[in-house]
């Protein structure tokens, strides 16, 4: 089996030392093993990704010498595939409307049961559907919504297959979590999948693509480790592969912290400036030259 490795940033800044690191272990993976290296262009959030910052990620990763396969893949290119995907869901019956709003959803979250869960998010909520007759109403005062994936209803349809949902993590995750992992969705709760003012979400449209592009290693931060029992849950639903997934670690700054498209200082086109080579940012974050 030929292995498939991607970067998939988005263009919502310029990249830094972190997407370097990102960059080049999935690209040396593919090489090492003779595999195919992906680039893929994340851009589904078309209020805060820029046109300059999608070029800047060309010439960062070419002057980092890295090469990939063409054509790149974009995804705000490819809002249908997202839809269809997420009609297939919506037809298991594993979706539902969500009309509420961020102060609806905090107070509600106050009094749902997993409220003192600290892995239960705001944004990940297991609220459930409202009534019916709510909706109904809801939807006739024209009232926007999000579809949120309902975890109780996955459950149902995937029964004893969801209890045994888990993936094998070569890398590690926050916690040193490695092997064979058992993927538990519930923490996450009820995600987005399709939000009030993009019809897709990261989750839906980054394991459409990985399935679509026959990614075998996702090669990605750390931070990116809780989303994944998400992905894992959606993959057995739509019927997609679950790959091998490597998580690295987050690179810190020199204030200890993890670096952030807002550290202007640490971007590679500053660096590249400054007369640093492709070499040194190597050495820089540690990889072999
Ligand atoms: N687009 C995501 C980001 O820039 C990464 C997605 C992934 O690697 O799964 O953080």
């Amino acid at each position: 089996m030929t292995c498939i490795t991607r970067f998939a940033p988005s263009p919502t800044g310029l990249l830094h030392l972190g997407h370097a690191y990102s960059a080049i272990t999935a690209h040396d993976f593919a090489r090492a093993h003779g595999g195919r290296f992906l680039l893929r262009i994340e851009d589904i959030d078309t209020t805060r990704c820029r046109p300059e910052y999608e070029q800047a990620i060309f010439e960062d990763l070419e002057w980092l010498e890295l090469t990939w396969e063409t054509p790149v893949r974009r995804q705000s290119d490819h809002f249908v595939d997202y839809a269809e995907a997420l009609e297939k869901l919506r037809a298991l019956g594993v979706l539902y409307r969500c009309f509420r709003t961020r102060s609806e959803i905090a107070e509600a979250s106050a009094s749902a049961p997993q409220a003192g869960d600290p892995t239960a998010t705001q944004d990940a909520p297991i609220l459930g559907p409202i009534s019916a007759d709510e909706e109904a109403d809801r939807l006739e005062r024209g009232e926007t919504f999000a579809w949120r994936l309902s975890l109780s209803c996955s459950q149902d349809l995937l029964g004893e297959k969801f209890t045994q949902l888990g993936f094998r993590e070569t890398g590690a995750g926050p916690n040193g979590e490695q092997g064979a992992i058992s993927a538990r969705p519930e923490a996450c709760g009820d995600v987005i999948l399709a939000r009030k003012d993009t019809s897709t979400s990261y989750h839906l449209s980054v394991v459409h693509d990985d399935a679509l592009q026959g990614v075998t290693h996702i090669i990605r931060g750390a931070d990116l480790f809780d989303a994944t029992p998400v992905h894992v849950l959606l993959q057995a639903l739509l019927g997609y592969p679950t790959p091998i997934y490597h998580h690295h670690k987050l690179l810190l700054g020199p204030d200890g912290k993890r670096f952030a498209k807002r550290d202007k200082s640490l971007t590679l086109a500053a660096l590249r400036a400054e007369g640093v080579t492709p070499a040194d940012i190597r050495r820089r974050v540690g990889l072999p030259t």
